[in-house]
């Protein structure tokens, strides 16, 4: 059997916290696609190409996970992934409302579609890509949030 999940998300950028999920699917699945949204109206702060590239850079360890970007519905890049697994990662109970609404939601426009919640490491279950940019531009390093190379280029990016 081949079992395959897709782990949608802005990744804007990729946090520790993303990565504990994407190594736990990685274990479960045979092979992870991390979907990258391109989010228009959350404004990103790096490119879709520029998180892509993170993010490969980042997962160079786990041979079973395939990185790339995507436009529209999740369910429908799902389809074309021939996956009906979506993760989504759970950090507080504050994400739960608005993750358990978008999972019904795709659960109605698509009923062969499961969503799998999975929650981090306790130790990144605080993180947000949002807090560590605010941080940044605070001055703050961050290196124990996100990987060495992606705190080099939040640096450069919030300190013009
Ligand atoms: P989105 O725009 O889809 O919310 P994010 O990149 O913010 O994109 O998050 C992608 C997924 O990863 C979401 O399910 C989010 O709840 C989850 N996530 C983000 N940070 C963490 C973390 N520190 N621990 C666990 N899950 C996380």
């Amino acid at each position: 059997m081949n079992r395959k999940a897709l782990y949608p998300g802005t990744f804007d950028p990729v946090t520790y916290g993303h990565l504990d999920i994407m190594e736990r699917a990685s274990r479960i699945y045979d092979c992870v696609f991390i979907g990258v949204a391109h989010s228009k109206e959350k404004k990103p702060l790096f490119s879709v190409k520029e998180r892509v590239s993170m993010l490969k850079n980042a997962t160079r360890h786990l041979k079973n996970v395939e990185i790339e970007d995507f436009k529209g519905l999740v369910i429908n890049h799902a389809k074309r992934k021939k996956t009906c697994v979506i993760i989504r990662g759970l950090r507080m109970i504050s994400d739960f409302e608005f993750e358990f609404q978008m999972a019904l939601t795709n659960r109605k426009l698509s009923e062969d579609i499961e969503t799998i919640f999975m929650m981090t490491n306790d130790s990144y279950s605080y993180l947000s890509s949002k807090l560590i940019k605010e941080a940044v531009s605070l001055g703050a390093d961050v290196k124990s949030f996100v990987p060495a190379s992606v705190a080099k280029k939040l640096k450069i990016k919030l300190s013009k």
